[in-house]
């Protein structure tokens, strides 16, 4: 088995100067993939599939409104979003396809590699995507477009996962997978792991922690050492939550990287790239289709963290199958 990869030259943002405003790097997925294709043959190490489209505004329509998919047509509402606001006097047409049509790329990415994870029963890495975010009615911090939640009702749609099989996500990214909790909160199958600085927006849960066990605030400028104390000391235990998971989502923001700007944790660099090779580990381990997302990362490192985390999906899995 060799894994595949997702990821297009579309995922890029062209921002014309928006940028400058946002730390976010608007290069950032095409380094991480130029980094790691060029330490690994594709074909004999991974597969790559490359979105020829992007997500339709019919599928969107299973998630979000069509109020809100309207209200992206005007720049005011784009520019709340990703909360750079000079950028409402920027023409709509040029955030449409700068920003709007990348990241519907990526989320069509998150499409098919669930679609791929499922089917082939293995690990599926696309190289954007996690807008853990984005609400039915509207969008926030960045995120447009629930891509994981768009993916798991795509796949009841094509009968690929039933309504009752089991749907786990791991959410690292620093902040608060608050979209996603809110559109899956009335969902049985479906339970959520994440750990997020609760000083970062979009702050704390408020539901009681007995009846959420595996929402794991943790306080700001957290380092190491303690950060994996935690990890370790949840993760199984939400692993062994599920009898037979039938997909597993791994959302692997690197903003608790310790120079990111938003995140504000203090994980460093080989914290972070250890933090994703011990849950690819986890995964591959357990045998659980699944889907890898990047998420957030705010540093000039992101890209590198990235193609680092690609490059544990290929050497684990190539361990796996040699000692078979
Ligand atoms: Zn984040």
């Amino acid at each position: 088995m060799i894994p595949h990869f997702i990821y297009s030259n579309n995922y890029d943002f062209s921002l014309l100067g928006v940028d400058k405003f946002h730390p976010f790097d608007s290069k950032k997925f095409s380094k991480a993939w130029r980094l790691f294709s060029e330490k690994f043959t594709p074909k004999a190490d991974f597969k790559w599939i490359e979105p020829d489209n992007m997500v339709s505004d019919k599928t969107l329509l299973n998630v979000h409104s069509q109020k809100y998919l309207n209200s992206l047509s005007k720049s005011k509402n784009i520019a709340q979003v990703i909360e750079v606001y000079s950028s409402r006097f920027v023409p709509s047409t040029l955030l449409i396809k700068g920003l709007l049509n990348p990241i519907k790329y990526a989320c069509q990415g998150t499409i098919i590699a669930t679609e791929l994870a499922l089917k082939e029963h293995t690990i599926v890495m696309n190289f954007g995507g996690g807008y853990h975010h984005a609400f039915s009615d509207h969008g926030e911090g960045f995120c447009f477009f629930a891509d994981a939640v768009i993916s798991i009702v795509e796949m009841r749609n094509k009968g690929l996962l039933g309504e009752n099989d089991k749907v786990m996500m791991i959410d690292l990214d620093a902040h608060r997978g608050n979209g996603f909790e809110e559109l899956t909160k009335h969902d049985s199958a479906i339970s959520n792991f994440d750990m997020y600085n609760l000083h970062a927006y979009p702050g704390i849960h408020f539901g009681d922690p007995d009846d959420f066990p595996f929402m794991i605030p943790l306080q700001p400028k957290m380092r190491d050492e303690r950060y994996f104390k935690l990890l370790e000391e949840h993760l199984d235990k939400f692993l062994d939550s599920q009898v037979e998971p039938k997909l597993i989502f791994y959302n692997a923001g690197n903003d608790i990287l310790e120079t990111d700007p938003l995140g504000g944790l203090s994980v460093s660099y080989d914290g972070v790239v250890r933090r994703d090779k011990f849950i690819i580990e986890k995964l591959i381990e357990r045998n659980i289709p699944t889907v890898v997302m990047t998420s957030g990362g705010y540093t000039e490192k992101s890209c590198e963290i990235i193609a680092e985390l690609a490059s544990s999906i290929v050497g684990v899995t190539k361990n796996k199958y040699r000692q078979r």
